[in-house]
């Protein structure tokens, strides 16, 4: 899976779609996928410092 510090797409947790990023999200921000209507908070790897999708219950 190519991934370079880009955040263009992130994997959606609950579906596996790929969920499109306007590129200005931030940390801690809510987005829903588009899918599944799962709301998702926006994180990042600290170790990596790779965006994923949380689930935001
Ligand atoms: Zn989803």
């Amino acid at each position: 899976m190519p991934q370079k510090g880009s955040c263009n797409y992130l994997t959606c947790p609950m579906c596996d779609v790929e969920v499109p990023m306007a590129g200005d999200e931030k940390v801690g921000e809510s987005v829903y996928c588009p899918y599944c209507q799962t709301p998702l908070a926006l994180r990042k790897e600290k170790e990596t410092e790779e965006f994923f999708l949380e689930e935001d219950f």
